[in-house]
């Protein structure tokens, strides 16, 4: 557990995209209301990974929904215990990244609210502290008598993603599927972006009004929305192939140059990642090989 207060205007002024606008639409701690059932409290975590910070979503108006608590921040967790008054029922939590999860703990202790998420453990980097209370699958439904919650599992940014449908609106809480403004990492092996372009589509047929990403704003029209994702990874994926063709067999790092050369350089430590689940499709679609060291990659004949 950590207080936020003064690394927030320290990470905040290293980043170029926390304008003054940003700021005052995601001032870290306060309650946003976003619609007559769906609030927003921000937490004082932004980065270039988190955005602005991660977005705490809260449901309802007599049994409340807290979708991911985001890190365990006390000034944070203060300001969702507050809103809430005694009215908190339950924990959703989209996966457990060390930026949405780690919130819970703390939460629960206070609240009592039980916590429901992916029972799926991830491997690589993920919140240490995650216990759950109810695991949810596909296709759950969460009823409480003012609203009702679809669960859509939507593995691919991570194993154990899922995002959340309020019916009625048809209000998308969507994690970590998509980020307001900038592209979401794919790591393997908990990411996978064949699941992850089968998420997108299956999204894609859903109706979805509105989409609240836990980083940034509300999207509206989601489905050229997120059909503009699955063409943006696509044209990544030609890339990738276009790169092969050039110059045969190569490793990721004499890859990245020519497949990202659209990004900053210093986002290219990133960018290997989502690279790795390129060629790891790519491979499971039968167009690419992997050496028998591993360490590089060629097309098939
Ligand atoms: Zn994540």
């Amino acid at each position: 557990m950590v207080t936020g207060e003064n690394g927030y205007e320290e990470a905040a002024a290293k980043l170029p995209f926390m304008t003054e606008q940003v700021r005052q639409e995601f001032k870290p701690d306060q309650v946003v209301e976003l619609s007559p059932m769906v609030r927003r409290i921000t937490a004082a975590n932004p980065s270039m990974m988190t955005g602005p910070g991660t977005n705490t979503f809260i449901i309802g108006n007599d049994r409340l929904t807290v979708i991911d608590p985001g890190p365990a921040l006390v000034e944070h967790t203060e300001a969702i215990v507050d809103y809430c008054d005694g009215r908190l029922e339950q924990i959703l939590l989209t996966h457990t990244h060390p930026d949405h999860s780690p919130g819970a703990a703390l939460l629960q202790q206070i609240t009592g609210a039980s916590v429901k998420a992916s029972p799926v453990q991830l491997t690589r980097i993920y919140d240490e502290t995650f216990t759950l209370n109810q695991p949810l699958e596909d296709g759950d439904r969460l009823d409480l008598d003012e609203y009702s919650i679809e669960v859509v599992h939507t593995p691919g940014h991570v194993a154990n993603h899922l995002c959340f449908l309020l019916k009625g609106c048809h209000w998308l809480f969507a994690g970590d599927m998509v980020m307001d403004g900038s592209t979401v990492v794919i790591a393997p092996p908990d990411g996978h972006m064949g699941e992850y372009l089968n998420s997108l589509h299956r999204l894609v047929d859903m109706p979805i009004e509105a989409i609240a990403p836990a980083h940034g704003r509300i999207m509206d029209s989601p489905a050229s929305y997120l059909q503009s994702l699955i063409e943006h990874r696509l044209r990544r994926e030609q890339k990738v192939i276009d790169s092969l063709v050039n110059v045969g067999a190569a490793t990721i790092d004499e890859l990245l140059p020519s497949v990202y050369d659209d990004v900053p350089v210093v986002l290219h430590s990133v960018a290997a990642m989502s690279l790795e689940a390129h060629l790891i499709k790519l491979a499971d679609d039968q167009r690419v090989n992997r050496s028998d060291d591993r360490a590089s990659w060629s097309l098939k004949d």
